[in-house]
């Protein structure tokens, strides 16, 4: 089972990510916590990418690219894997599928959760006080949401021409985000994929 979970900046990916991946027995990859791994490592790769997680801008592809093309070929991932904030533009999409076509595998479905801008800045100030993220300061989370409409809202056309956009309303609490990501994924066909 290969999956992609989509949103803006503070729509919950994250959380959700984390949950449908233990609820499937698949690895969550999330790139944001790769890179923030990294930065706090000071890797080359940290070293490279904090600038630009600084400023609230994308990691330039061929980084971002070949991070995720190492990270899906581990063991664990070679089931399934859900992915959190990758891909983000659409030469990110293209470099996906070509990183798994050669195996005979497809991306089984894309879930966009939707929420209201105003209500994921104020999710994005709250989890800025309570974790302290250098990329949670206002100015920054305004750029990341301009960004993201620029150069990732364009992916859900593209997959929605494909099929395989599963739409969920984002807001409300946890459990409750979870349980409808699960009953709009059609679940008797994603066990059968697994
Ligand atoms: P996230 O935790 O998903 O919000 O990601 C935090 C930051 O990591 C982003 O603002 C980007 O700087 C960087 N990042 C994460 N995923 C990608 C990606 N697919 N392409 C480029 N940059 C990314």
């Amino acid at each position: 089972m290969r999956i992609i979970i989509m949103g803006p900046p503070g729509a919950g990916k994250g959380t959700q990510a984390k949950h449908l991946a233990q609820h499937f027995g698949i690895p969550a990859i999330s790139t944001g916590d790769i890179f923030r791994t990294n930065v706090s490592l000071a890797t080359p790769l940290g070293l490279d990418a904090k600038r630009y997680l600084d400023a609230g801008e994308y990691v330039p592809d061929e980084i971002t690219n070949d991070m995720v093309r190492d990270r899906i070929g581990e063991p664990d991932a070679a089931t399934g894997f859900l992915l959190d904030g990758y891909p983000r533009t659409l030469a990110q999409v293209e470099e996906l599928d070509g990183m798994i076509e050669p195996a005979g595998h497809v991306i089984d479905a894309v879930i966009s959760l939707v929420v209201d801008e105003d209500e994921v800045v104020e999710r994005l100030l709250k989890r800025a006080r309570i974790e302290g993220r250098a990329d949670d300061t206002e100015d920054i989370i305004r750029r990341r949401q301009e960004i993201y409409l620029e150069q990732t809202a364009p992916l859900i056309d593209a997959y929605s021409k494909q099929g395989l956009i599963v739409e969920v309303d984002g807001l409300g609490d946890v459990d409750k985000v979870t349980s409808r990501i699960l009953s709009a994924y059609d679940l008797s066909d994603a066990e059968a994929i697994c």
